[in-house]
């Protein structure tokens, strides 16, 4: 760790809040060189949807290694591009009724999101992007004039514009829905604000703290996009390969974005993959118009494709991680319960967020939980809302384990801090 606070930056994050050297890992068990067993709640922020180094996912990967296939080849043909492709189409989109083009982009969600917003552009002639309160779509410069956080927002050292924020769902309080404010604004010709190219939503809100929209919600902004000749952008970078139980977390609502931005576990293996879905009509693009190095990287796309064949061809898998998810719902709404219900607990599927309403809180049960062997992260804000992101695919006995001991780590708070709630 010396190594660590000599020579990387300042701007290091996460080997702050769980200081460990981890040097191996499988499914849901991160080991420390110390030998330390720690389970991992955070999941790589949702990179590792079906665990670390899957050994299903990993057959194909070293078998492709070491075959001498091609590993860079910028956006040329390669079989494995071909395989995940007609993979992704069969398995993912036919059985859903959806048809896209695919886009890959540079390896970062970011990357993705910046091309989505492009093309929004090159496509409707407008500037303006709306999103919403709360929201987190990376950290190159369009992405962060897209998102909330006024931390980030201020680091970026140039003004950000080109985007107007809008609340999102339950923002102004149940009693108001948000998204009759939206359709005011933007009907009316002297809001003062300018038509948009687009609107990017979440339909969870990760880092934003696990604020769930409502299905009519969601499909209020999808209709209010198309009646002002907007493109609805769905950014299922964190939300999505199953997070929320299905494939998409727009299905639920039977949703039909005009372009869909992938990354996170797209890879099925914690490799950089990241990816636009576009409605045809929509692929407004000249040849070469956006461009990377690292575009379509073909050891994720060989994991990204075995990924699908094993979890998404039947709906046994999508079943089970909404059991799961059910099972950590109610274990938590029974830990919020008996301590008076003054904590909420928001999310869907395996997603799930406990509201600590303070900092101090969600700070000292997370840190707690590391020293106790889990790995948490917290969101929201002020990082008030501690975050449970495990793997897809962790066994029960594993998730009960987390959750005791995250319960004790928050009893153990609460019993020396005074909740000073507003
Ligand atoms: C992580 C994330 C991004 C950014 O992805 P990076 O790979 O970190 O650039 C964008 N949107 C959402 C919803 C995310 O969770």
């Amino acid at each position: 760790m010396q190594v660590i606070e000599d020579l990387e930056s300042n701007v290091r994050s996460y080997s702050r809040s769980f200081p460990s050297i981890f040097s191996r890992a499988r499914g849901s068990i991160m080991l420390t060189d110390d030998g330390r067993k720690i389970i991992d709640f955070l999941s790589g922020a949702g990179a590792l949807n079906y665990g670390h180094n899957n050994h299903r996912i990993r057959a194909a990967l070293t078998e492709y290694l070491a075959s001498d296939a091609v590993i860079h080849g910028l956006d040329m043909a390669t079989p494995a591009k071909l395989e995940f492709m007609k993979t992704f189409s069969s398995v993912i989109l036919k059985e859903r009724d959806l048809q896209y083009r695919f886009q890959f982009t540079g390896p970062t969600g970011a990357n993705a999101i910046e091309a989505a917003l492009k093309l929004s552009r090159k496509v409707t002639g407008r500037q303006n992007i709306i999103s919403f309160t709360h929201g987190y779509h990376g950290m190159s410069l369009g992405a962060i004039a897209a998102s909330g956080s006024r931390f980030y927002r201020t680091a970026s050292g140039v003004s950000l514009s080109g985007t107007t924020f809008m609340p999102y769902d339950g923002y102004l309080g149940s009693a108001l829905d948000t998204a009759d404010y939206l359709r005011t604004i933007l009907l009316d010709e002297s809001s003062g604000i300018d038509y948009p190219a687009a609107i990017l939503v979440e339909t969870v809100q990760g880092e934003g703290g696990i604020n769930v929209a409502r299905r009519e919600w969601l499909q209020s902004v999808q209709a209010i996009a198309k009646a002002v000749g907007a493109l609805f952008i769905v950014d299922d970078i964190q939300m999505g390969c199953g997070r929320t139980g299905e494939f998409f977390s727009f299905e639920f609502a039977a949703l039909s974005p005009d372009i869909v931005v992938l990354s996170k576990s797209l890879s099925g293996y914690g490799l950089p993959l990241s990816m636009l879905l576009i409605k045809e009509e929509f692929d407004a693009w000249r040849p070469g118009e956006h461009t990377g190095t690292f575009r379509g990287n073909n050891l994720a796309l060989v994991s990204a494709a075995a990924a699908l064949d094993i979890y998404w061809r039947c709906r046994t898998f999508s079943r089970g991680v909404e059991c799961m998810g059910s099972l950590m719902r109610r274990r938590l709404e029974a830990i919020a319960s008996q301590h008076g219900n003054v904590f909420a607990v928001r999310g869907r599927g395996m997603v799930l967020g406990f509201d600590c309403r303070t900092t101090e809180i969600a700070e000292t049960t997370t840190r707690k939980a590391f020293e106790k062997g889990l790995i948490i992260e917290r969101c929201g804000p002020v990082d008030q809302v501690v975050k449970f992101l495990p793997a897809l695919t962790i066994d029960s006995d594993t998730l009960n384990q987390g959750l005791e001991i995250f319960e004790e780590a928050l009893t153990e708070t609460l019993k020396q801090t005074k909740l000073a709630v507003s």
